[in-house]
């Protein structure tokens, strides 16, 4: 007999460990938990019938919305034709060889070669087995230390855990490693010091990230690694030039950029990748996410020319590199990027993209630039976030046992808008399908300014 909606969640509780979830409430009960049963273009519904907007777009990854029966045609057809083969020595697929060309046409110039994995985590581990490997084959051992940012979200395995630059993902699990360091966060109205513009301020970073680089030894670092927009850590695009002075320090020092575009990848800036937005010049990008909208997983590493001609010196002298899963290439997951990137380019999602997200930042910035409890509205194409301070103009955080942010998650959840309440400070995240329309920003607008004012009205 099926069982009820009730059961399956009392059989969750029991025996599914849940990611990032609160062990004792989730097994308890105080954390209700929710069966997602359908979805259809940005709205989902759960076991009661309710419907949500998806403001956030599952993990900001369901750029094409859901229910597009093409990606489901695409992987039941591969799935009966050849579900799977492995693409060691050599071996491939048709889908697999077509999509590494087609990505190749997605990123920005210089870029050579696609290397797949499932996840952004076990993609960002690759990049740093690649990148300590390019050091190794050209002989120079001690080179070897990654930079990222503090606010940095890269992954949470081991490595790319330890790259991610959020306390909480370090904490009890002994990171990050040693060979990880993290230099400024680049969020402007928080951290740059009073009176100093945004210009002033990406100098800054670069210098701090130039002090670090000295202070560690320009020849014991490998590379450095960043969202083109920073995500989890806030959403917080670049300050004015940032991109431009990072890497002239890289450059200096001969560091290599490793341009993370796992959330800001296929189209969601706006632009192809988040690479092309900033004049950012990788030598290697990370993708997942919007790469098959989720609609199976696969990540990837574009490999940049600089960094592919030693791997292929590296192969002459030693054999092929030993890194490697079973489940890299997997057809069915190609067969649901190629029907994806069917769809963004033939419905020209991505200019969509750029017209809606300019339409969501004003009309944010107009619902909430001047509510008294907002001190930043801030984003770029379809991602957005909303800060929340105690006093604003001060830049005085509300006391973190107060669960602002995620008191107006809630608010908007209550009022079936699905925004993200971000791990760190009082941040309420925005990145929905990349099809959303006018008319459905002007919905989750009006939803988020009334949660916004219910829990304004319950502080005061
Ligand atoms: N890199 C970035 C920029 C991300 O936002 C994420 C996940 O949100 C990851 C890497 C890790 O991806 P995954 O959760 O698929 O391991």
């Amino acid at each position: 007999m099926k069982k009820s909606a009730e059961e399956l969640l009392e059989i969750d509780r029991k025996y599914f460990m849940h990611p990032s979830t609160h062990a004792h409430d989730h097994e308890t009960g105080a954390l209700p938990g929710r069966l997602v049963t359908g979805a259809q273009g940005i709205r989902i519904q759960d076991h009661r019938g309710e419907t949500f907007i998806d403001g956030f777009a599952g993990l900001y990854c369901v750029n094409i919305g859901y229910g597009r029966i093409e990606v489901a045609e695409a992987m039941y057809e591969q799935a009966k034709r050849l579900a799977y083969y492995h693409t060691y020595v050599g071996h491939s697929t048709d889908v697999v060889a077509e999509l590494s060309a087609r990505i190749i046409d997605w990123a920005p110039e210089g870029m050579k070669k696609v290397y797949y994995g499932l996840s952004g985590s076990d993609a960002n581990e690759t990049q740093i087995k690649i990148v300590w490997y390019y050091n190794n084959i050209l002989g120079r051992k001690h080179k070897k230390k990654i930079i990222s940012r503090v606010g940095g979200y890269h992954g949470s395995s081991i490595a790319s855990g330890s790259l991610t630059g959020l306390t909480s993902f370090h904490r009890h699990f002994d990171l990050p490693l040693e060979r990880m360091k993290h230099t400024v966060r680049p969020h402007w109205y928080r951290n740059a010091p009073d009176g100093m513009d945004e210009a002033a301020f990406s100098r800054y970073c670069a210098e701090q990230l130039e002090a670090l680089i000295l202070a560690e030894g320009s020849e014991t670092i490998a590379a450095f690694i960043g969202e083109p927009v920073l995500g989890t850590g806030g959403i917080v695009p670049p300050p004015a030039g940032y991109w431009q002075a990072i890497q002239d320090v890289l450059a200096k020092y001969d560091i290599l950029l490793i341009a993370d575009e796992v959330v800001c990848g296929f189209g969601r800036l706006g632009t192809p990748m988040g690479s092309q937005k900033y004049g950012i010049r990788p030598d290697l990008i990370t993708i997942a996410k919007g790469l098959t909208s989720a609609y199976a997983p696969l990540s990837g590493v574009i490999v940049g020319e600089k960094v592919w001609d030693v791997i292929v010196s590296g192969s002459r002298k030693d054999g092929a590199m030993g890194h490697g899963w079973t489940y890299s290439g997997h057809p069915v997951s190609a067969a649901a990027a190629l029907a994806n990137l069917g769809i963004l380019e033939t419905e020209n999602i991505t200019a969509r993209a750029a017209d809606v997200g300019a339409y969501l930042q004003a009309s944010l910035k107009a619902a909430f630039a001047d509510h008294p409890l907002v001190g930043e509205v801030r984003g770029v194409g379809m991602l957005a976030a909303l800060e929340f301070m105690a006093d604003p103009a001060a830049r005085v955080p509300f006391d973190k046992s107060q669960q602002v942010g995620p008191r107006i998650a809630a608010a908007c959840m209550q009022r079936h808008l699905i925004a993200r309440a971000m791990p760190d400070y009082d941040v309420l995240g925005f990145a929905p399908p990349l099809v959303t329309t006018r008319e459905d920003v002007d919905e989750i607008v009006r939803i988020a300014r009334d949660a916004v004012d219910a829990v304004a009205a319950e502080i005061s």
